[in-house]
């Protein structure tokens, strides 16, 4: 099952990417992720994304594009896989059409997630995940069980991103509204587009994504 997970900064994208990964046993493809797995380990991707990334604007299409077409050849993506974070642009959009059709496979569903920007703010400031497995919290919204200890690994590290800061996010929310939103009438117009409300809380959102999928027949 192949899905695209579209919406804002700290909409829930990773959170429920997540969830899917572990109930298909599909790949979670994060460009945002593997873009900060570049920065850290300073490549030639990373350093020229760094400052970018910094700065709340979206790295060169090119760059993007490259990156995600070797990523889909991974043999973790054989059953299927959940794009989070990717297409950000209509070159980008198109480029993942053109992609898909060399490899002769489909989009089973794109699932955007809707969320105000005040709620953004308040998510992404409170944003933090476990240095050791990744996985994700938020201070007030899903706090670990034990304070200090990741409940996945039992970690004690945890780390929050350089733009996960208010100045930032102003600038990745102008980027999204102009950038990005314009690819939700592409899909809608290709059909197969669903609306989730992302207000509702994270289990409650997975839910209507289950109901999304399951009609498909990949429930
Ligand atoms: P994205 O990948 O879209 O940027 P995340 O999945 O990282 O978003 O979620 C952003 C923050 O909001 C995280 O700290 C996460 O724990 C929290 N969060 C995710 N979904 C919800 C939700 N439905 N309600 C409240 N908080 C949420
Ligand atoms: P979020 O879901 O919170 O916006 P991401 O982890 O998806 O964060 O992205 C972090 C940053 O990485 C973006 O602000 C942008 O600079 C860059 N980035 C990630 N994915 C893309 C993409 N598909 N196109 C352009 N830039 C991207
Ligand atoms: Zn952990």
């Amino acid at each position: 099952m192949n899905l695209i997970l579209l919406g804002p900064p700290g909409a829930g994208k990773g959170t429920q990417a997540k969830r899917l990964m572990d109930r298909y046993g599909i790949a979670q493809i994060s460009t945002g992720d593997m873009l900060r797995a570049e920065v850290a380990a300073g490549s030639p991707t990373g350093r020229e994304a760094k400052a970018v990334m910094e700065s709340g604007a979206l790295v060169s299409d090119d760059i993007i594009i490259r990156m995600l077409g070797a990523r889909i050849d991974a043999p973790d993506c054989a059953k299927g896989f959940i794009l989070d974070g990717f297409p950000r642009t209509v070159p980008q959009a198109e480029a993942l059409d053109r992609l898909l059709a060399d490899k002769k496979l489909n989009l089973d569903a794109v699932i955007a997630l809707a969320v105000d920007d005040a709620a953004l703010i308040e998510r992404i400031s409170g944003r933090f995940t476990c240095k050791s497995c990744g996985a994700g919290y938020h201070d007030r919204f899903q706090p670990t069980r034990v304070a200090g200890l990741c409940d996945a690994c039992g970690g004690r590290e945890f780390v929050r991103r350089p733009d996960d800061n208010r100045a930032t996010v102003t600038a990745r929310l102008d980027a999204y509204h102009r950038q990005t939103a314009p690819i939700l009438p592409y899909y809608q117009a290709q059909g197969r587009f669903f609306t989730v409300d992302g207000m509702a809380g994270i289990d409650e959102v997975s839910r209507q994504i289950e109901a999304v999928l399951a009609p498909l027949g990949k429930g």
